[in-house]
């Protein structure tokens, strides 16, 4: 997959994302889902390319690990209160899932932001899912995560067709 070797927080990060149901495949039909307007002939291989080289920054790997970490903990009702029924209500207020998702988006520019609004206002695909309380799970940093991934790779999809052109 990578042309370097991968080390333990690389390894730990991208292991937690498919523990928790989301392949990067998932993530690569957002990037589609958001830049398929924009380049017609895109193809997912480009789209899930973009995703693996965003997964492999360390900040965006770090993200991965505290958000998921702080879900896991709260899902198995671990955490103190107020915060153990903050996070596993997912109350609208709390606003750190955001932060914590928007140091993903921010290593790659402005366009990031756009798209990662855009993207947790639509919810498609695995969006709806880890949105879906109904499932026992905790998804309240996850679910932002996933998207300041796919805006991450869109914006750096972006750049390099800008370039191309
Ligand atoms: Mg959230």
């Amino acid at each position: 997959m990578s042309e370097k070797k991968m080390d333990a927080v690389e390894e730990k990060a991208r292991q937690l994302l498919t523990e928790r149901g989301v392949s990067l495949h998932d993530i690569a039909d957002l990037v589609y889902f958001l830049q398929v307007k924009y380049h017609p002939e895109l193809d997912l291989d480009d789209c899930y390319d973009n995703v693996d080289r965003v997964i492999r920054k360390r900040e965006v790997q770090n993200a991965i690990l505290t958000g998921i970490q702080l879900d896991i903990l709260a899902e198995k009702g671990l955490l103190e209160q107020p915060l153990q029924g903050i996070i596993d209500r997912d109350e609208g207020l709390y606003g750190v899932d955001e932060i914590i998702a928007l140091s993903i988006v921010n290593v790659y520019g402005s366009i990031g932001f756009t798209n990662y609004g855009y993207i947790d206002k639509q919810k498609p695909g695995i969006l709806e899912k880890l949105n879906d309380k109904s499932s026992g799970k905790c998804h309240t940093f996850l679910d932002d995560i996933v998207g300041a991934i796919a805006a991450a790779a869109s914006s750096r999809l972006a750049h390099r067709a800008a370039n191309v052109e």
